[in-house]
């Protein structure tokens, strides 16, 4: 409480009529229960105190301070006219901060809750289980092919019946356009492991993950499979 840091009355009660007196009054009460030191924590409290005047100024209520608000209150510091608060140091801002920090902490500010991500296709989950239970593979692997395969399902929806190997490796081919051949050979892999889980779930034509291999190394078609063979070619005729 501010009597636990101040003497006055006067400056007890001025603090208290203030646009956040119920709050600092609080602020006061954690400064002292984390130990501050007596001076330490009424610098503390005198920069929430021209935090809250200078939000008030721009009428910004306590409820409504922010991130930007103290940026834009840092700004304020070095031109600070402020008749109370002349002279303020951007040293002070660290005691803005703590008050804010407590504002949140205290529930005082509501913080926006982190959006839930967006939930994964029940078929992917599936994939994952099995690539765990079938192959062993580890999170981070699956991790990595997932990237891939929800990628897939944005692009061909769920009629998986209808993919064929054309359609998969033209799929490759736009990823190696945009992200390039190295991440068109991880997008293969990714997309191999994938056909042989459908084929395996009875929910693409068996054969797909053959034929997808034979379009994969098609001669003539630049492929990530077929890029070693390419370098592997050129070099081969330049000697
Ligand atoms: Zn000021």
């Amino acid at each position: 409480m501010l009597s636990e840091l101040f003497e006055s009355a006067a400056r007890i009660h001025g603090l208290r009529a203030g646009p956040a007196g119920a709050e600092l009054d609080e602020f006061a009460h954690v400064l002292s229960e984390v130990g501050y030191a007596q001076i330490t924590a009424r610098r503390h409290l005198r920069a929430a105190e021209h935090f809250v005047s200078w939000a008030h100024r721009h009428g910004i209520a306590v409820s409504g301070l922010s991130e930007q608000a103290l940026d834009r209150f840092g700004r304020h510091m070095p031109r600070c006219r402020c008749a109370q608060y002349g002279h303020s140091d951007r040293s002070l801002l660290h005691g803005a901060r703590l008050f804010f920090r407590h504002l949140k902490d205290s529930g005082t500010i509501k913080v926006a809750a982190v959006a839930s991500p967006i939930p994964e296709p029940a078929l992917l989950m599936t994939f994952r289980e099995w690539m765990h239970r079938q192959r062993g593979a580890c999170a981070s692997t699956v991790d990595n092919y997932a990237i891939h395969i929800r990628e897939l399902l944005r692009h061909v929806g769920l009629e998986l019946d209808k993919l064929d190997a054309r359609g998969l490796r033209q799929f490759v081919m736009e990823g190696s356009k945009t992200c390039g051949w190295a991440a068109a050979k991880k997008r293969t892999t990714a997309l191999r492991m994938f056909v042989r889980f459908l084929i395996a779930e009875g929910k693409c034509a068996v054969g797909l993950d053959v034929s997808f291999r034979q379009a994969c190394v098609a001669r003539g078609q630049p492929s990530p499979d077929g890029y070693t063979a390419a370098v592997a070619g050129s070099a081969a005729s330049a000697s």
